[in-house]
């Protein structure tokens, strides 16, 4: 097997027994084991087959910390290297998530490269991989996963393209939108900045290989995460330009940031949008009348938003810096668990 991070998401199944599992096997799959809320307080982190001979057992990594086999956590507009900053990656670390989501605006002012260190990795190295800036050693497989924002576009090379933030990350794709997997969930990384160079509407050639991407997942998770908030009732408001038609493509909720606000939207048949902005730079005020499905509404203070997966459940939580549970929504989702086709290791 490669080093894709397809290779590496997570697999999780409890007291299962594998059937023709070959010497060095490595299980790929969207299984899941049924782990809920009331279920035992350990979770499940990571199957490594133990005896990999035909009918071996799988042992699992359990992680007594929670209870969900995912965890990430969502931070947006946050890249201001400021005590609120801190503070709100001070929160993100105590959740110990497995990876970290970026609404965007992970750099300000001006997306610079000589301030993009101080501004991310000060705070948040310990997420990503490859890292090469000075604040320690960085992650052992890349669990850091942001979204461009308008501000990350401020500075641009001779292609028009955010050369600072490409050169930071290691990203799939073309790093400026992207799709990954881990566990049961495909993350599609969207750009909505109006430079992106394949389009930022809804027949531009990024929408078309989203829709593509949606139409051909096997996973029973489908999350789509930008900057530019499709809903918002926040000072920027809606972005119009973003309203593509992601539940008819298959999409199951959409996270956004740019305005400096928590917000979860639910328009009339539609999906959640959440906005999630106050990971650290500023705060910002609500229009008076707030758009149509606004839910829940929040300025009072910075935070994060906190995610956990569950076999037919996910849950959202928006926690303060004081730690007080601001919003808690969860979407439950039948679906038959699926169990692939081992992938089998051939060659030594
Ligand atoms: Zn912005």
């Amino acid at each position: 097997m490669g080093t894709s991070l397809k290779s590496k998401f997570v697999f999780v199944l409890v007291g299962c027994t594998l059937f023709g599992l070959l010497p060095g096997s490595t299980v790929r799959g969207v299984a899941q084991a049924d782990l809920n809320d009331t279920g035992p307080k350990t979770g499940v982190r990571q199957l490594i087959p133990e005896t990999p001979q035909y009918g071996g057992k799988a042992r699992v990594e359990l992680d007594p910390r929670r209870t969900s086999s995912l965890r990430f956590a969502v931070i947006g507009d946050y890249g201001d290297n400021s005590q609120e900053e801190s503070d709100v990656a001070d929160l993100v670390k105590s959740w110990v998530p497995d990876l970290v989501l970026t609404t965007g605006d992970n750099n300000y002012n001006e997306g610079s490269a000589e301030t993009i260190d101080e501004n991310i990795g000060r705070y948040y190295s310990d997420f990503i991989f490859p890292y090469t800036g000075i604040y320690g050693d960085g992650a052992q497989v890349n669990r850091f996963f942001p979204s461009l924002g308008n501000h990350d576009w401020r500075t641009l090379d001779v292609n028009n393209l955010p050369y600072p933030y490409l050169e930071y990350f290691e990203l799939p794709g073309n790093e400026r939108y992207y799709d990954f997997t881990w566990g049961t969930v495909h993350f599609f990384i969207l750009d909505s900045d109006t430079n992106e160079p394949d389009g930022h509407k809804d027949d531009s050639v990024q929408a078309g290989w989203l829709q593509t991407q949606l139409a051909n997942s096997i996973y029973p998770w489908k999350i789509v995460v930008m900057h530019h908030a499709p809903y918002s009732s926040g000072n920027h408001g809606n972005t119009a330009w973003m309203q593509w038609p992601f539940a008819a493509w298959g999409a199951d909720f959409v996270l956004a940031g740019h305005d400096h606000t928590h917000e979860r939207i639910s328009p009339e048949g539609d999906i959640p949008y959440f906005v999630n902005g106050l990971g650290g730079r500023s705060i910002y005020d609500f229009q008076e009348q707030p758009v149509s499905g606004s839910q829940i509404r929040y300025n009072g203070d910075y935070g994060a938003m906190r995610v956990d997966v569950f076999s037919r459940k996910i849950r959202f939580q928006f926690i303060n810096r004081q730690g007080e549970v601001i919003d808690d929504f969860s979407l439950v989702k039948q679906f038959e668990i699926e169990y692939l086709p081992l992938v089998r290791k051939t060659s030594p």
